[in-house]
């Protein structure tokens, strides 16, 4: 098992460690959330996977956790850069933030202005208020984790913002093998515009 990097933000630059606690938080999650479905139709290809997963995770047997974290690796749509975007069920397909011709021009922005070239990571955007740092249970607005590469940004206001943090974070993690979860480097201030006036 490869310990992977973490970091979050919670939009007041607070944030991240790493350790081994947060792997059984998570798939405690991960857990919960497939349990959900195991009484509900399946819908779609993506349900009736996840309500056989349920299946199997519920019953005792296997209690194999999905792979990419947890939140598995399936994704919507992939733009021409590369990035893999899963936007359903959190947003409609019309959704700006479903646009992964758009997300990848925001990805490259913030590419241009740190230096730092690498291709686009998978992104899954989640419902707001459903994104919770593994490290302390808080609800965060975007996460990032490593090995494999993974940006979770919720559908709230907040999540163009989100991208471009977290870009930084997978941008650091490319470059220097540390994705900077204390936020130390000045890209997170010269590459990410902040979303309100400091005081
Ligand atoms: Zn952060």
């Amino acid at each position: 098992m490869s310990a992977a990097f973490f970091a979050s933000h919670d939009g007041r630059g607070s944030v991240s460690a790493r350790g081994q606690n947060n792997r059984m938080i998570l798939l405690t999650a991960s857990a919960f959330r497939l349990c959900l479905p195991a009484n509900r139709p399946a819908k779609d290809a993506r349900s009736a996977l996840l309500l056989l997963v349920a299946l199997s995770s519920c019953g005792g047997i296997d209690q194999e956790p999905l792979p990419c974290h947890g939140y598995g690796c399936e994704y919507d749509v992939q733009g021409p850069a590369g990035m893999r975007l899963r936007y359903a069920p959190a947003v409609e397909p019309g959704d700006p933030r479903a646009n992964v011709a758009f997300l990848e021009q925001l990805y490259q922005m913030v590419e241009d202005c740190a230096g730092i070239q690498a291709p686009p990571p998978f992104v899954v955007i989640e419902k707001d208020g459903t994104l919770v740092s593994p490290l302390d249970g808080l609800p965060r607005k975007g996460l990032y984790y490593s090995d494999p590469d993974l940006v979770l940004i919720d559908d709230s206001t907040w999540t163009f913002w989100s991208l471009k943090h977290e870009t930084v974070h997978y941008l650091l993690h490319h470059a220097l093998g540390n994705s900077d979860p204390d936020h130390t480097s000045p890209l997170f201030g010269t590459c990410v515009e902040l979303p309100f006036a400091l005081p």
